[in-house]
Formats: structure tokens, C-alpha cells, sequence
């Protein structure tokens, strides 16, 4: 799943790098320096808490790879560990347990956890090393073949038996794995440590029920189950009453959603309950599958003002000879039907997608079919990928491999074809203002940061001391093509 649409600062000013310094982030992600200092906060069941202090006793380290789903998930597995007494150490070395939440979408993101295990070969002595999320389940076994120094594997569709097997490595158990993909459970946790002030995760279903050809999220995360609708709607007034007033929905596949309650809830009616929640005021939601997009969807927006107006709809391919090889359940022209749906609502929504290039067999005028398709869209943003084999994926066995190179090159393309989409429609919004929620500054510079409700990042000036976590007019002075410079309407 993709992260939220925008790549980062870009240079807008005289100076890219020191520019993107500039705006720390509120949360885990931020660099030291520049970032005022304000404490994570955890959510318990049925109350707000304050994460609990550090205990005399043991201590962990959770590195994460991935989407935002293996970023909650890691919040989650926090809060677990945080249950049983560990407190979080500030690097790998201090702590006495090190986990990496791992993603193996793409095989670099496969190596670099290998990389990162490879570093303990020769210090894990005394150390539980664990692995979690995609890779351990891609994996399984192989990995304590692979470093023998690893103690833990544990897939994401296993968490629920996290603490159980984190029991058993503290009373002496020397490896201990949680593979099982036949599930029908969600992970819910007691307490869930948030790693982010002011937008905080709900997954609402987990797993995928798709076969796309290339994927291993089916074969990672397990079959798809949905939440009750009233967890849901408990953990949303839980954050709420803690002081959130943004929430993301999450899940692979987030409106395929389907209430096992009694009350069966399609995915808009849970999308309206969440934004009704009193003290909320944005609602996201990612990643959408279009098979799954109705214009119900589009028409919430359009009465909801909490629902915010963007749409992450990934396409992977225009061409629908392609998409009929990728398995993805629907044409091109149905594709586009949905993005009119989207582009003809009364308030403008942002469109972003994801797209990959290098399909096995993908031609130069199956390249050009999803060339034209950028045109058409007009997306807002893109993640475009290189098409990476996956064992365990049936597109593996497709023939008509496309050349390293190849991909390179289409990959290049495809995203100058759309920074230039994006620049266009960018400066048009230069005058315009928006309601952006603060999250991030430097206050040596009077600098702040922020996301509209569309999901843009502008970075703009202000006399004011104190913004962070406020929601503020911004009027937009400067455009680039991921990014906006503005100031402070008062
Ligand atoms: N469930 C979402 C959907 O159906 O669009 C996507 C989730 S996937 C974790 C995030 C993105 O990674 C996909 O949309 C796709 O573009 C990309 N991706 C997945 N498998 C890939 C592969 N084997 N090679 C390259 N990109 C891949
Ligand atoms: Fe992967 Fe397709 Fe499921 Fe998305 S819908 S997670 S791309 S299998």
C-alpha cells in the first residue's frame, strides 16, 4: 500500500536539502534537530494514557519497512510490548529485543531486511532478534537458516499469538515462529502506542481476497477479514476523546470492507459513522481498489466535509490487455469511468494512484496506453514501481521478462510525463487557500509545514510561535510539483 501521495519537500527555495530539514515531521519519522520535542502518546481500551513509563526491566527495538499498514502494525506490536513491560530503547544496540517489520513487496525491500540481520552476526549474543510482518511469512523457516541468530519469525496474520511467543522466548524457548495464514482474526490489541500526534491509524480489515498476478500481500497477510463495525467506531471515539482529530482508515483493500456484525455495514456507511464521531475532523481512507469504488463513495464525499476530498485509486497499467495479465478485475475504460465519478463531484478531490511499469510482456504501445492514461487521469501523484518477480506470485512464471534497463527507461518516462501533469496543475492553485492541519516547522525559521484536507503538503511562513497540531488558513504563494509554498492567512 502506498504512503501518502507527496515525495517529500522539494527546493522551492534556493536550497532542496536543507529545505526538506526543514520540515520535521510530528512522529517516529522526524531527524533530530528542529523537531520540538512532544512525547508519543499510547490509546488503552476504554481509556487514554500516557505511554506507560519505562519499568527496571527489558527494553526493544522496532525497526519498520513498508506501507502504512506495517506502520501501525509496528504501533500495535509497540503497544504489546509495552503490555508485558519492555520499554522502547533508543537505538538496536541497548535493547535487549530488536524486531524488524518487514516488507517483501519488492526484492529490494526483501534485501534490505537481509542486510540488516547480517549486522547481528557477530553481536546478537544475549539479544532476541525477531522478525516480523511479509518477510517472515514469505520466508518462514528459511530464515533461521538464512541467520541463525534470529529467535522469532512471525508473519503479520499470526500477531495475535505475539504475546505468546514472546512468553516463550522470556522463559528460555530458543526459536519460536507464528506462520498460520488460516485466520480468520483481526489483531486487536490492548493498548496501541501512537507514533504520530495528530493522525492516527484504524486498520478496518486486514488480508486480500484479490490474486493479483504480481502481488504477495494474498500470500503475506492472508485471506481478507474485516472488523466489527463497532471496534471500529470505539477506537474512533477512543482517539478522539485522546485528542486526535485526524484519522486514516487503513487496510489493502479498504473498501472492500463488509461488517461481520449483525449489522452488516457496506464500507460508505462506515465511512460516514467514523466521520460523525464527535472531536474528528479529517478522515482518510487508503488503499482503494477500484473493482470496489463505488460512486456511493464519491457522493459521501461530497456531503461529509470531515471525509477528506482525496483518492488514492491505484490503476498499475492503461492498457487493459495488461490488467487482464495482472489479474485486476477491470478495463481501462472502467478504470476511467471511476475517475469521472471522481473528477465530476462538487468539491475537487485529489486523484493519486499507483503504477508499474515493466509488466512481463508489457509493449511499447501497452507503455503508451498507460502514458495516455497519466493525461487522461491527471493525477495528482503517482507511486510508480518497476515490476519486481515475487515468488509465490503467478506472475512469475510469465514469460517475456522485460530487460532491467527497459524498465529503467519507462520508469524514467512515465514519471517525467507526470511531474510535468503535476506542475501544470499546481500552478493553478497558486492564490488559492486552504485549511491545513500543522504538523511540522522549524522554528528557527518562523517555517511551518502542513497537509490540506486533499492531502497537498505546503510549507509556509508565520509570525506565530505555537502551531503545531493547529488547523490554519494557508493562502499558496509557490507551486512545484509535489509541493506548495504559502503563508499564513490570519
Ligand atoms: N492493495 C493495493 C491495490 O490493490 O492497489 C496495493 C497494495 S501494494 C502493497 C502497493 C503497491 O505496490 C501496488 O499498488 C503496486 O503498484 C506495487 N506492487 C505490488 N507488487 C509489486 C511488484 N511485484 N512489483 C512492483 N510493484 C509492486
Ligand atoms: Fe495485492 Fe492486488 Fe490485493 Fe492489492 S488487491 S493487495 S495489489 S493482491
Amino acid at each position: 500500500m502506498a504512503k501518502t501521495f507527496d515525495v517529500g519537500i522539494e527546493s522551492l527555495g534556493s536550497n532542496g536539502a536543507s529545505q526538506a530539514a526543514a520540515h520535521q515531521a510530528v512522529g517516529r519519522q522526524a531527524a533530530p534537530g528542529g523537531l520540538l520535542p512532544l512525547p508519543l502518546r499510547g490509546v488503552r481500551d476504554g481509556q487514554s494514557a500516557v505511554t506507560p513509563a519505562a519499568p527496571a526491566g527489558k527494553s526493544f527495538f522496532l525497526e519498520t519497512f513498508g506501507c502504512q499498514m506495517n506502520d501501525h502494525d509496528s504501533e500495535k506490536v509497540a503497544g504489546v510490548l509495552q503490555g508485558r513491560g519492555y520499554h522502547s530503547a533508543e537505538s538496536p544496540a541497548q535493547a535487549d529485543l530488536v524486531l524488524y517489520n518487514t516488507c517483501s513487496i519488492r526484492e529490494k525491500a526483501a534485501q534490505k531486511v537481509f542486510a540488516r540481520l547480517g549486522d547481528w552476526k557477530t553481536l546478537a549474543d544475549g539479544k532476541i532478534i525477531g522478525v516480523l510482518g511479509c518477510l517472515a511469512q514469505q520466508e518462514g523457516e528459511e530464515i533461521f537458516e538464512r541467520a541463525p541468530w534470529v529467535s522469532l519469525v512471525c508473519g503479520s496474520a499470526s500477531y495475535r499469538k505475539l504475546p505468546e511467543l514472546i512468553a516463550q522466548l522470556e522463559s528460555g524457548g530458543r526459536r519460536v515462529t507464528g506462520l498460520d495464514l488460516d485466520t480468520d482474526e483481526t489483531f486487536e490489541t490492548e493498548i496501541t502506542r501512537r507514533d504520530n500526534l495528530l493522525r492516527a491509524y484504524i486498520t478496518i480489515i486486514e488480508g486480500c481476497d484479490y490474486a493479483c498476478s504480481y502481488c504477495v500481500v494474498p500470500h503475506t497477510r492472508g485471506p481478507e477479514r474485516s472488523r466489527s463495525s463497532e471496534a471500529v467506531l470505539a477506537e474512533a471515539r477512543r482517539l478522539a476523546d485522546a485528542g486526535y482529530s485526524e484519522i486514516q482508515l487503513l487496510g489493502q483493500t479498504v473498501n472492500s470492507y463488509r461488517d461481520p456484525s449483525p449489522r452488516g455495514w457496506k464500507f460508505v456507511e462506515l465511512l460516514r459513522a467514523v466521520a460523525a464521531v464527535a472531536g474528528i475532523r479529517r478522515v482518510r481512507f487508503t488503499t482503494s481498489h477500484p473493482n470496489d469504488f463505488h460512486r456511493e463513495i464519491v457522493e459521501a464525499i461530497d456531503e461529509v466535509p470531515e471525509l477528506c476530498d482525496h483518492v488514492h485509486l491505484p490503476v498499475q497499467s492503461g492498457s487493459t490487455r495488461v490488467l487482464r495479465e495482472m489479474l485486476r478485475t477491470y478495463t481501462r475504460e472502467e478504470y476511467l469511468q471511476k475517475i469521472e465519478w471522481i473528477r465530476a463531484a462538487r468539491r475537487p478531490i485529489s486523484i493519486t494512484s499507483d503504477i508499474i511499469v515493466g509488466f512481463p510482456g508489457e509493449t511499447e504501445a501497452d507503455f503508451a496506453e498507460t502514458l495516455s492514461l497519466l493525461d487522461t487521469a491527471k493525477y495528482d501523484a503517482i507511486f510508480s514501481f518497476k515490476y519486481s518477480p515475487r515468488p509465490n506470485t503467478s506472475a512469475m512464471h510469465l514469460p517475456d521478462a522485460i530487460p532491467e534497463e527497459e524498465k529503467s527507461r519507462r520508469l524514467a518516462i512515465l514519471n517525467e510525463r507526470q511531474r510535468a501533469i503535476q506542475l501544470a496543475a499546481n500552478e493553478k492553485l497558486v492564490g488559492q487557500s486552504y485549511e491545513v492541519l500543522v504538523d511540522g516547522c522549524h522554528p528557527a525559521r518562523t517555517q511551518w509545514g502542513g497537509r490540506t484536507s486533499c492531502n497537498r503538503l505546503i510549507n509556509f511562513t508565520s509570525p506565530h510561535v505555537n502551531l503545531l497540531g493547529e488547523y490554519v488558513q494557508v493562502k499558496v504563494t509557490r507551486a512545484g510539483p509535489n509541493s506548495f509554498a504559502g503563508e499564513h492567512v490570519t
